[in-house]
């Protein structure tokens, strides 16, 4: 069945090209053209990925993204202009999934909600790689090239939701939410201290480092 994608754009150039060609790869499209309208529209026929704009009229892409997170697991797609990529759309702390800055060409946003579709699929994944670094779910290993990698419960979880989300900025909030499941608190610095565990153990036999510090933001896992 072909899966369906909800398109919230209100520029019409944009949201055409983006119907024609993701109905062209065979995916069943829906758009609308701004924030409230995609808002019930995704809510009443819930689809399977939301291209998203930023700048909407009315409720913005921002608000409306934090608003079907808090409903549904629907990856979101975020497009926005150059000049409003902010660390907010970049860290996800809007709920979106993955970014792209416009002008983009098509294969990149096909790439992406590949990828997100993808994603959305195989919950039931349980092998993740990056780089030369490979988690295994099911049976808890960690390996760097082929150098097995051990590490503590809280350590594992840090370095799964990384790898979850590779490239992308997660800020110190939302890594605390997901990770301590609760209000650690500003001031509290047991992030810090397990990204230096976690560096050390990755980079123990001298490999490039993986997890970046994205200043005033947070953390990042990719290649320098
Ligand atoms: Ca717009």
């Amino acid at each position: 069945m072909a899966e369906r994608i909800l398109i919230i754009e209100d520029e019409i150039k944009i949201a055409d090209f983006l119907r024609r060609g993701l109905a062209y790869e065979g995916y069943k499209v829906e758009v609308t053209n701004d924030g409230e309208t995609g808002l019930k529209a995704a809510r009443d026929n819930a689809p399977d990925l939301v291209i998203l704009d930023v700048m909407l009229p009315g409720l913005d892409g921002l608000e409306v993204a934090r608003r079907l997170r808090s409903g549904g697991e629907t990856p979101i797609l975020m497009l926005t202009a150059k000049d409003t990529v902010s660390d907010k759309v970049k860290g996800f702390d809007s709920g979106a999934d993955d970014y792209l800055v416009k002008p983009f060409a098509f294969e990149e946003l096909l790439a992406r909600v590949k990828a997100l579709l993808r994603r959305n699929k195989a919950a039931d994944q349980t092998t993740f790689r990056f780089a030369d670094l490979s988690l295994d779910t099911s049976t808890r290993e960690v390996s760097r090239g082929g150098r097995k990698i051990d590490l503590t419960t809280k350590e594992f979880d840090l370095l799964h939701f990384f790898i979850l989300h590779p490239r992308q900025v997660l800020s110190r909030e939302l890594i605390y939410d997901r990770i301590w499941g609760y209000d650690f608190g500003g001031e509290s610095n047991i992030l810090e201290v397990y990204i230096r565990y976690l560096r050390s153990k990755l980079e123990a036999g001298n490999e490039p480092r993986l997890i970046q510090t994205v200043r005033g933001v947070g953390y990042a896992l990719r290649e320098e």
